[in-house]
Protein backbone atom coordinates (compact mmCIF):
# COMPACT_ATOMS: atom_id res chain seq x y z
CA UNK A 1 0.00 0.00 0.00
CA UNK A 2 1.09 3.37 -0.93
CA UNK A 3 -0.91 5.81 1.38
CA UNK A 4 -1.82 5.49 4.96
CA UNK A 5 -3.76 9.22 4.93
CA UNK A 6 -7.26 8.38 6.25
CA UNK A 7 -9.18 10.90 4.28
CA UNK A 8 -12.50 8.68 4.04
CA UNK A 9 -15.42 11.77 4.02
CA UNK A 10 -18.88 11.11 6.04
CA UNK A 11 -20.57 10.19 3.30
CA UNK A 12 -17.55 7.84 2.52
CA UNK A 13 -17.93 6.38 5.96
CA UNK A 14 -21.39 5.33 5.42
CA UNK A 15 -21.42 4.20 1.99
CA UNK A 16 -18.78 1.52 3.57
CA UNK A 17 -20.88 1.11 6.64
CA UNK A 18 -23.10 -0.72 4.35
CA UNK A 19 -20.81 -3.12 3.86
CA UNK A 20 -18.90 -3.55 6.97
CA UNK A 21 -21.13 -6.94 7.98
CA UNK A 22 -19.96 -8.44 4.49
CA UNK A 23 -16.10 -7.68 5.18
CA UNK A 24 -16.53 -9.05 8.52
CA UNK A 25 -17.15 -12.33 7.54
CA UNK A 26 -14.34 -12.79 5.10
CA UNK A 27 -12.15 -15.43 7.23
CA UNK A 28 -9.18 -15.35 5.20
CA UNK A 29 -9.29 -18.60 4.50
CA UNK A 30 -7.86 -18.11 -0.23
CA UNK A 31 -10.65 -21.09 -1.55
CA UNK A 32 -11.77 -18.24 -3.62
CA UNK A 33 -8.54 -17.42 -4.79
CA UNK A 34 -7.95 -20.32 -7.91
CA UNK A 35 -11.42 -19.19 -9.27
CA UNK A 36 -10.20 -15.53 -9.68
CA UNK A 37 -9.14 -14.71 -13.16
CA UNK A 38 -7.07 -12.00 -12.31
CA UNK A 39 -5.38 -14.13 -9.83
CA UNK A 40 -5.11 -16.87 -12.38
CA UNK A 41 -3.37 -14.71 -14.73
CA UNK A 42 -1.30 -13.02 -11.90
CA UNK A 43 -0.63 -14.95 -9.24
CA UNK A 44 -0.28 -11.27 -6.78
CA UNK A 45 -2.26 -11.54 -3.64
CA UNK A 46 -4.01 -7.98 -3.85
CA UNK A 47 -5.44 -9.16 -7.60
CA UNK A 48 -7.45 -11.60 -5.76
CA UNK A 49 -10.74 -11.69 -3.91
CA UNK A 50 -9.13 -11.85 -0.67
CA UNK A 51 -6.64 -9.20 -1.39
CA UNK A 52 -9.07 -6.78 -2.25
CA UNK A 53 -11.26 -7.45 0.04
CA UNK A 54 -7.87 -6.56 2.67
CA UNK A 55 -8.29 -3.05 0.97
CA UNK A 56 -11.84 -2.44 1.28
CA UNK A 57 -11.50 -2.92 4.81
CA UNK A 58 -8.36 -0.87 5.04
CA UNK A 59 -10.31 1.75 3.24
CA UNK A 60 -13.01 1.38 5.52
CA UNK A 61 -11.16 2.03 8.64
CA UNK A 62 -9.63 4.65 7.06
CA UNK A 63 -6.00 3.13 7.08
CA UNK A 64 -5.63 3.88 3.29
CA UNK A 65 -7.10 6.56 0.88
CA UNK A 66 -10.55 5.63 -0.99
CA UNK A 67 -7.96 7.46 -3.90
CA UNK A 68 -4.97 5.52 -3.58
CA UNK A 69 -4.02 4.32 -6.45
CA UNK A 70 -3.41 0.83 -5.87
CA UNK A 71 -7.12 0.48 -4.23
CA UNK A 72 -8.64 2.29 -7.02
CA UNK A 73 -6.36 0.21 -9.91
CA UNK A 74 -7.60 -3.20 -7.82
CA UNK A 75 -11.18 -2.20 -7.96
CA UNK A 76 -10.65 -1.40 -11.47
CA UNK A 77 -8.94 -4.49 -12.03
CA UNK A 78 -11.54 -6.97 -10.83
CA UNK A 79 -13.65 -8.20 -13.85
CA UNK A 80 -16.85 -8.24 -11.19
CA UNK A 81 -17.15 -11.99 -12.59
CA UNK A 82 -18.13 -13.28 -9.36
CA UNK A 83 -16.23 -16.54 -9.63
CA UNK A 84 -15.19 -16.06 -6.02
CA UNK A 85 -18.73 -16.01 -4.65
CA UNK A 86 -20.18 -19.65 -4.73
CA UNK A 87 -15.97 -20.74 -4.02
CA UNK A 88 -16.78 -19.02 -0.30
CA UNK A 89 -17.44 -21.76 2.25
CA UNK A 90 -18.48 -18.27 4.44
CA UNK A 91 -20.72 -16.77 1.99
CA UNK A 92 -19.13 -13.45 1.09
CA UNK A 93 -21.39 -11.34 -0.81
CA UNK A 94 -18.52 -10.15 -3.03
CA UNK A 95 -20.16 -8.54 -5.89
CA UNK A 96 -22.34 -6.34 -3.12
CA UNK A 97 -19.19 -5.13 -1.92
CA UNK A 98 -17.25 -4.37 -4.76
CA UNK A 99 -20.27 -1.93 -6.47
CA UNK A 100 -20.18 -0.38 -3.09
CA UNK A 101 -16.45 0.18 -3.14
CA UNK A 102 -16.82 1.13 -6.88
CA UNK A 103 -19.44 3.92 -5.70
CA UNK A 104 -16.96 5.13 -2.94
CA UNK A 105 -14.41 5.72 -5.67
CA UNK A 106 -16.15 6.90 -8.33
CA UNK A 107 -17.93 9.74 -5.76
CA UNK A 108 -14.72 10.61 -4.16
CA UNK A 109 -12.73 11.35 -8.00
CA UNK A 110 -15.91 13.45 -8.68
CA UNK A 111 -15.50 15.28 -4.79
CA UNK A 112 -11.82 15.83 -5.70
CA UNK A 113 -11.93 16.73 -9.28
CA UNK A 114 -9.62 13.55 -10.07
CA UNK A 115 -11.75 13.10 -13.92
CA UNK A 116 -10.40 14.20 -16.94
CA UNK A 117 -12.82 16.67 -19.16
CA UNK A 118 -12.80 13.94 -21.57
CA UNK A 119 -14.09 11.22 -18.90
CA UNK A 120 -16.34 13.64 -17.10
CA UNK A 121 -18.05 14.27 -20.65
CA UNK A 122 -18.17 10.39 -21.56
CA UNK A 123 -20.07 9.46 -18.46
CA UNK A 124 -22.31 11.90 -18.53
CA UNK A 125 -22.82 10.97 -21.93
CA UNK A 126 -23.31 7.27 -21.43
CA UNK A 127 -24.94 6.84 -18.46
CA UNK A 128 -27.48 10.26 -17.86
CA UNK A 129 -28.11 10.79 -21.63
CA UNK A 130 -27.81 7.40 -24.28
CA UNK A 131 -28.56 4.53 -21.66
CA UNK A 132 -31.71 6.63 -20.12
CA UNK A 133 -33.83 5.79 -23.44
CA UNK A 134 -34.18 3.02 -25.78
CA UNK A 135 -34.32 5.09 -28.48
CA UNK A 136 -31.41 7.27 -28.58
CA UNK A 137 -29.76 3.82 -28.67
CA UNK A 138 -31.35 2.66 -31.73
CA UNK A 139 -30.48 6.00 -33.17
CA UNK A 140 -26.62 5.40 -32.14
CA UNK A 141 -27.11 2.01 -33.63
CA UNK A 142 -29.15 3.21 -36.81
CA UNK A 143 -25.80 5.44 -37.50
CA UNK A 144 -23.55 2.55 -37.10
CA UNK A 145 -25.49 0.44 -39.29
CA UNK A 146 -25.74 3.06 -41.80
CA UNK A 147 -21.67 3.34 -41.76
CA UNK A 148 -21.10 -0.04 -42.17
CA UNK A 149 -23.72 -0.34 -44.68
CA UNK A 150 -21.63 2.70 -46.67
CA UNK A 151 -18.33 1.41 -45.85
CA UNK A 152 -17.61 4.01 -43.25
CA UNK A 153 -16.71 1.78 -40.85
CA UNK A 154 -13.94 0.54 -42.50
CA UNK A 155 -12.55 4.30 -43.99
CA UNK A 156 -12.55 5.33 -40.56
CA UNK A 157 -10.33 2.71 -39.39
CA UNK A 158 -8.10 2.80 -42.24
CA UNK A 159 -8.13 6.53 -42.46
CA UNK A 160 -7.08 6.49 -38.59
CA UNK A 161 -10.00 8.35 -37.27
CA UNK A 162 -10.81 5.12 -35.12
CA UNK A 163 -7.76 5.10 -33.68
CA UNK A 164 -7.50 9.04 -33.37
CA UNK A 165 -10.88 9.03 -30.93
CA UNK A 166 -9.53 5.99 -29.09
CA UNK A 167 -12.46 3.65 -30.06
CA UNK A 168 -10.08 0.61 -31.43
CA UNK A 169 -11.59 -1.68 -29.13
CA UNK A 170 -15.21 -0.77 -29.54
CA UNK A 171 -14.83 -0.90 -33.03
CA UNK A 172 -13.23 -4.44 -33.24
CA UNK A 173 -16.03 -5.49 -31.07
CA UNK A 174 -18.83 -3.79 -33.39
CA UNK A 175 -20.89 -6.70 -35.32
CA UNK A 176 -22.83 -6.46 -38.14
CA UNK A 177 -25.86 -4.75 -37.63
CA UNK A 178 -29.18 -6.03 -39.18
CA UNK A 179 -32.41 -3.74 -39.33
CA UNK A 180 -35.13 -3.42 -38.38
CA UNK A 181 -33.94 -3.17 -34.68
CA UNK A 182 -36.25 -5.62 -31.91
CA UNK A 183 -38.27 -2.16 -30.37
CA UNK A 184 -39.96 -2.62 -27.13
CA UNK A 185 -43.41 -1.25 -27.94
CA UNK A 186 -46.37 -3.77 -26.15
CA UNK A 187 -46.35 -6.13 -28.96
CA UNK A 188 -47.65 -9.37 -28.05
CA UNK A 189 -46.84 -12.95 -29.65
CA UNK A 190 -49.92 -15.54 -29.06
CA UNK A 191 -48.75 -18.78 -27.30
CA UNK A 192 -48.96 -21.65 -29.49
CA UNK A 193 -50.26 -24.81 -28.30
CA UNK A 194 -51.49 -24.95 -24.74
CA UNK A 195 -50.62 -22.00 -22.85
CA UNK A 196 -48.57 -21.70 -20.02
CA UNK A 197 -48.31 -18.11 -18.94
CA UNK A 198 -47.98 -14.39 -20.07
CA UNK A 199 -44.00 -13.88 -20.43
CA UNK A 200 -42.37 -10.38 -20.14
CA UNK A 201 -39.89 -10.30 -22.42
CA UNK A 202 -36.72 -7.73 -21.97
CA UNK A 203 -35.42 -6.03 -25.24
CA UNK A 204 -32.39 -4.80 -23.54
CA UNK A 205 -29.46 -2.07 -24.86
CA UNK A 206 -27.24 -4.38 -26.78
CA UNK A 207 -29.49 -7.51 -27.39
CA UNK A 208 -32.36 -4.78 -29.19
CA UNK A 209 -30.17 -3.29 -31.78
CA UNK A 210 -27.13 -5.56 -31.63
CA UNK A 211 -28.73 -8.85 -31.32
CA UNK A 212 -32.20 -8.27 -32.93
CA UNK A 213 -32.26 -11.18 -34.59
CA UNK A 214 -31.50 -13.04 -31.38
CA UNK A 215 -34.88 -11.23 -30.23
CA UNK A 216 -36.61 -12.82 -32.69
CA UNK A 217 -35.26 -16.69 -32.44
CA UNK A 218 -36.41 -15.81 -28.60
CA UNK A 219 -39.54 -15.01 -29.00
CA UNK A 220 -40.04 -18.02 -31.79
CA UNK A 221 -38.88 -20.48 -29.24
CA UNK A 222 -40.89 -19.25 -26.08
CA UNK A 223 -43.87 -19.11 -28.45
CA UNK A 224 -43.50 -22.94 -29.57
CA UNK A 225 -43.42 -23.72 -25.49
CA UNK A 226 -46.51 -22.28 -25.05
CA UNK A 227 -45.52 -18.96 -23.75
CA UNK A 228 -47.27 -15.88 -24.73
CA UNK A 229 -44.53 -13.13 -25.40
CA UNK A 230 -45.35 -9.43 -24.55
CA UNK A 231 -42.66 -6.92 -24.96
CA UNK A 232 -43.17 -4.04 -22.72
CA UNK A 233 -43.32 -0.76 -23.94
CA UNK A 234 -41.66 2.05 -21.61
CA UNK A 235 -39.02 -0.31 -20.53
CA UNK A 236 -35.70 0.79 -20.66
CA UNK A 237 -32.18 -0.70 -19.81
CA UNK A 238 -31.54 -2.89 -16.70
CA UNK A 239 -29.08 -0.43 -14.96
CA UNK A 240 -26.31 -3.21 -15.11
CA UNK A 241 -23.98 -1.22 -16.72
CA UNK A 242 -24.60 2.10 -14.11
CA UNK A 243 -24.00 -0.72 -11.08
CA UNK A 244 -20.28 -1.47 -12.28
CA UNK A 245 -19.42 1.74 -13.10
CA UNK A 246 -20.32 3.29 -9.69
CA UNK A 247 -23.55 4.64 -10.48
CA UNK A 248 -25.94 3.32 -8.27
CA UNK A 249 -28.55 6.21 -8.48
CA UNK A 250 -29.02 5.76 -12.20
CA UNK A 251 -29.11 2.20 -12.08
CA UNK A 252 -32.14 3.02 -8.97
CA UNK A 253 -34.14 5.53 -11.11
CA UNK A 254 -33.62 2.33 -14.23
CA UNK A 255 -34.89 -0.40 -12.04
CA UNK A 256 -37.83 1.58 -11.30
CA UNK A 257 -39.22 2.73 -14.55
CA UNK A 258 -38.20 -1.15 -15.59
CA UNK A 259 -40.98 -2.83 -12.75
CA UNK A 260 -42.76 0.07 -13.49
CA UNK A 261 -43.21 -0.81 -17.50
CA UNK A 262 -43.51 -4.82 -16.72
CA UNK A 263 -45.78 -4.12 -14.09
CA UNK A 264 -48.04 -2.46 -16.29
CA UNK A 265 -48.11 -5.68 -18.71
CA UNK A 266 -49.21 -7.93 -16.15
CA UNK A 267 -46.85 -10.54 -16.82
CA UNK A 268 -46.33 -13.71 -14.98
CA UNK A 269 -42.50 -14.34 -15.65
CA UNK A 270 -39.92 -11.68 -16.56
CA UNK A 271 -37.48 -13.03 -19.15
CA UNK A 272 -34.50 -11.89 -20.94
CA UNK A 273 -31.46 -13.85 -23.09
CA UNK A 274 -28.75 -11.66 -21.53
CA UNK A 275 -27.50 -13.10 -18.32
CA UNK A 276 -25.83 -9.71 -17.15
CA UNK A 277 -29.09 -8.69 -17.13
CA UNK A 278 -30.80 -11.13 -15.70
CA UNK A 279 -28.16 -10.99 -12.76
CA UNK A 280 -29.00 -7.40 -12.02
CA UNK A 281 -33.08 -7.65 -12.34
CA UNK A 282 -32.60 -10.13 -9.83
CA UNK A 283 -31.01 -7.92 -7.27
CA UNK A 284 -33.40 -5.32 -7.66
CA UNK A 285 -34.69 -6.01 -4.31
CA UNK A 286 -31.89 -5.77 -2.57
CA UNK A 287 -31.36 -2.85 -4.94
CA UNK A 288 -34.35 -0.46 -4.22
CA UNK A 289 -34.47 -2.20 -0.26
CA UNK A 290 -33.69 0.91 1.62
CA UNK A 291 -37.10 2.63 -0.53
CA UNK A 292 -40.08 2.13 1.01
CA UNK A 293 -41.94 2.49 -2.01
CA UNK A 294 -40.44 0.28 -4.18
CA UNK A 295 -39.08 -1.76 -2.26
CA UNK A 296 -41.76 -5.23 -2.17
CA UNK A 297 -42.38 -4.25 -5.55
CA UNK A 298 -38.80 -4.71 -6.59
CA UNK A 299 -38.43 -7.91 -4.69
CA UNK A 300 -41.75 -9.52 -5.98
CA UNK A 301 -40.14 -8.16 -9.22
CA UNK A 302 -36.82 -9.81 -8.68
CA UNK A 303 -38.95 -13.33 -7.85
CA UNK A 304 -40.50 -13.58 -11.52
CA UNK A 305 -37.21 -13.24 -12.92
CA UNK A 306 -35.81 -16.02 -15.38
CA UNK A 307 -33.02 -16.38 -17.82
CA UNK A 308 -34.15 -17.44 -20.77
CA UNK A 309 -32.46 -20.87 -20.60
CA UNK A 310 -33.55 -21.46 -16.92
CA UNK A 311 -37.35 -21.20 -18.39
CA UNK A 312 -37.22 -22.85 -20.98
CA UNK A 313 -35.31 -26.09 -19.06
CA UNK A 314 -38.15 -25.77 -16.95
CA UNK A 315 -40.16 -28.72 -18.50
CA UNK A 316 -39.44 -30.97 -21.63
CA UNK A 317 -39.27 -28.60 -25.20
CA UNK A 318 -42.09 -29.11 -26.66
CA UNK A 319 -42.57 -30.07 -30.36
CA UNK A 320 -40.48 -31.46 -32.91
CA UNK A 321 -36.45 -30.81 -33.28
CA UNK A 322 -34.56 -31.37 -36.59
CA UNK A 323 -31.22 -33.12 -36.00
CA UNK A 324 -28.45 -29.96 -36.27
CA UNK A 325 -25.25 -32.58 -37.04
CA UNK A 326 -22.15 -30.47 -35.46
CA UNK A 327 -20.02 -30.46 -32.23
CA UNK A 328 -20.81 -27.32 -29.90
CA UNK A 329 -19.15 -26.36 -27.01
CA UNK A 330 -20.91 -24.09 -24.32
CA UNK A 331 -19.37 -20.96 -23.05
CA UNK A 332 -20.49 -20.29 -19.95
CA UNK A 333 -21.24 -16.46 -19.01
CA UNK A 334 -19.86 -15.71 -15.55
CA UNK A 335 -23.48 -13.71 -14.90
CA UNK A 336 -25.34 -16.72 -15.56
CA UNK A 337 -22.79 -19.31 -13.89
CA UNK A 338 -21.59 -17.20 -10.90
CA UNK A 339 -24.00 -14.62 -10.09
CA UNK A 340 -27.18 -16.97 -10.77
CA UNK A 341 -25.74 -20.24 -10.43
CA UNK A 342 -27.03 -21.79 -13.72
CA UNK A 343 -25.01 -24.25 -15.62
CA UNK A 344 -27.10 -27.08 -16.44
CA UNK A 345 -29.89 -25.51 -17.94
CA UNK A 346 -28.24 -24.94 -21.28
CA UNK A 347 -26.41 -27.43 -21.21
CA UNK A 348 -29.74 -29.57 -21.40
CA UNK A 349 -31.23 -27.28 -23.81
CA UNK A 350 -28.78 -28.53 -26.45
CA UNK A 351 -28.38 -32.29 -25.22
CA UNK A 352 -31.77 -31.92 -25.94
CA UNK A 353 -31.30 -31.08 -29.96
CA UNK A 354 -30.43 -34.46 -31.96
CA UNK A 355 -27.51 -35.12 -33.40
CA UNK A 356 -25.71 -32.00 -31.22
CA UNK A 357 -22.38 -33.16 -29.52
CA UNK A 358 -21.87 -31.36 -26.31
CA UNK A 359 -18.64 -30.97 -25.37
CA UNK A 360 -16.51 -29.41 -22.59
CA UNK A 361 -14.07 -26.95 -22.00
CA UNK A 362 -11.42 -26.45 -19.90
CA UNK A 363 -11.53 -23.77 -17.87
CA UNK A 364 -15.27 -23.13 -18.15
CA UNK A 365 -15.46 -21.44 -15.12
CA UNK A 366 -13.22 -18.51 -16.24
CA UNK A 367 -14.48 -15.19 -17.72
CA UNK A 368 -13.18 -14.52 -21.70
CA UNK A 369 -12.66 -11.01 -20.33
CA UNK A 370 -15.48 -9.42 -21.56
CA UNK A 371 -17.25 -7.90 -18.38
CA UNK A 372 -19.48 -5.08 -19.41
CA UNK A 373 -17.48 -2.32 -20.63
CA UNK A 374 -14.41 -3.64 -18.73
CA UNK A 375 -12.48 -5.25 -22.40
CA UNK A 376 -12.46 -1.24 -23.11
CA UNK A 377 -11.23 0.04 -20.15
CA UNK A 378 -8.83 -2.81 -19.34
CA UNK A 379 -7.80 -4.03 -22.74
CA UNK A 380 -4.88 -5.86 -21.61
CA UNK A 381 -6.21 -8.30 -19.00
CA UNK A 382 -9.15 -8.35 -21.40
CA UNK A 383 -6.89 -9.71 -23.81
CA UNK A 384 -4.83 -12.60 -21.64
CA UNK A 385 -8.25 -13.71 -20.68
CA UNK A 386 -9.65 -13.86 -24.16
CA UNK A 387 -6.55 -15.28 -25.25
CA UNK A 388 -6.44 -18.27 -22.66
CA UNK A 389 -10.43 -18.74 -23.03
CA UNK A 390 -10.25 -18.99 -27.04
CA UNK A 391 -7.37 -21.60 -26.52
CA UNK A 392 -9.18 -23.63 -24.51
CA UNK A 393 -12.49 -23.43 -26.26
CA UNK A 394 -10.87 -24.27 -29.79
CA UNK A 395 -9.07 -26.93 -28.33
CA UNK A 396 -12.41 -28.56 -28.02
CA UNK A 397 -12.24 -29.24 -31.86
CA UNK A 398 -16.09 -27.46 -31.87
CA UNK A 399 -17.28 -26.20 -34.85
CA UNK A 400 -19.61 -23.52 -33.02
CA UNK A 401 -19.66 -21.85 -29.68
CA UNK A 402 -22.81 -21.69 -27.98
CA UNK A 403 -23.47 -18.87 -25.04
CA UNK A 404 -26.47 -16.92 -23.81
CA UNK A 405 -24.90 -13.21 -22.74
CA UNK A 406 -23.84 -10.28 -25.72
CA UNK A 407 -20.75 -9.06 -23.65
CA UNK A 408 -19.72 -12.50 -24.36
CA UNK A 409 -20.54 -13.23 -27.89
CA UNK A 410 -18.94 -9.80 -29.22
CA UNK A 411 -15.83 -10.34 -26.92
CA UNK A 412 -15.25 -13.87 -28.54
CA UNK A 413 -16.64 -12.89 -31.80
CA UNK A 414 -13.66 -10.04 -32.23
CA UNK A 415 -11.20 -12.87 -30.84
CA UNK A 416 -12.26 -15.13 -33.39
CA UNK A 417 -12.11 -12.58 -36.23
CA UNK A 418 -8.49 -11.32 -35.17
CA UNK A 419 -7.31 -15.03 -35.48
CA UNK A 420 -8.55 -15.43 -38.83
CA UNK A 421 -11.27 -18.10 -37.94
CA UNK A 422 -14.80 -18.33 -38.52
CA UNK A 423 -16.43 -20.42 -35.88
CA UNK A 424 -20.49 -18.91 -35.43
CA UNK A 425 -21.06 -17.95 -31.78
CA UNK A 426 -24.06 -18.19 -30.80
CA UNK A 427 -27.34 -18.20 -28.44
CA UNK A 428 -28.49 -21.27 -27.68
CA UNK A 429 -32.11 -19.83 -28.31
CA UNK A 430 -30.45 -19.51 -31.92
CA UNK A 431 -29.42 -23.25 -31.81
CA UNK A 432 -33.05 -24.44 -30.60
CA UNK A 433 -34.79 -21.79 -33.11
CA UNK A 434 -32.48 -23.65 -36.04
CA UNK A 435 -33.57 -27.16 -34.82
CA UNK A 436 -37.30 -25.54 -34.99
CA UNK A 437 -37.34 -24.82 -38.52
S1 LIG B 1 -13.18 -17.86 0.20
FE1 LIG B 1 -14.50 -16.34 1.22
S2 LIG B 1 -13.79 -16.31 3.34
FE2 LIG B 1 -12.18 -17.34 2.14
S3 LIG B 1 -10.76 -15.66 1.55
FE3 LIG B 1 -12.21 -15.86 -0.12
S4 LIG B 1 -13.82 -14.38 0.36
FE4 LIG B 1 -12.67 -14.69 2.26
S1 LIG C 1 -15.19 -10.85 -9.09
FE1 LIG C 1 -13.92 -12.19 -10.40
S2 LIG C 1 -12.05 -10.99 -10.82
FE2 LIG C 1 -13.10 -10.01 -9.08
S3 LIG C 1 -12.16 -10.90 -7.26
FE3 LIG C 1 -14.00 -12.15 -7.70
S4 LIG C 1 -13.25 -13.83 -9.00
FE4 LIG C 1 -11.64 -12.24 -8.99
Amino acid sequence: MTSTAARLTQAEREIFARIDAILNTCVQCGLCLPGCPTYRETYREQSSPRGRLHLMRAVAEGRLDVLDPVFTDQMAECLGCRACEPACPSGVAYGAALETARTAVEQARAARGRRSWRERILRRLVFDWLLRDLARVRALGTVAWLAQRGGLQALARRGGLVRALRLERLEAQLPPLSRPFFAPRGQVYPARGERRGRAGLLAGCVMHTAFAPVMRATVRVLTRNGWEVVVPAGQGCCGALHLHAGEPGGARALARRLIAAFDAAGTDVVVTNSAGCGAAMKEYGHLLCDDPAWADRAAAFSARVRDVTELLAQEPLRGHLAPLHRTVVYQDPCHLLHAQRIAAAPRALLRAVPGLRLVGADEAGLCCGSAGSYSLLRPEMSERLLRRKLDHLLATGAEEIATANPGCTLQLQSGLRRRGLRVPVRHVVELLDEAYR
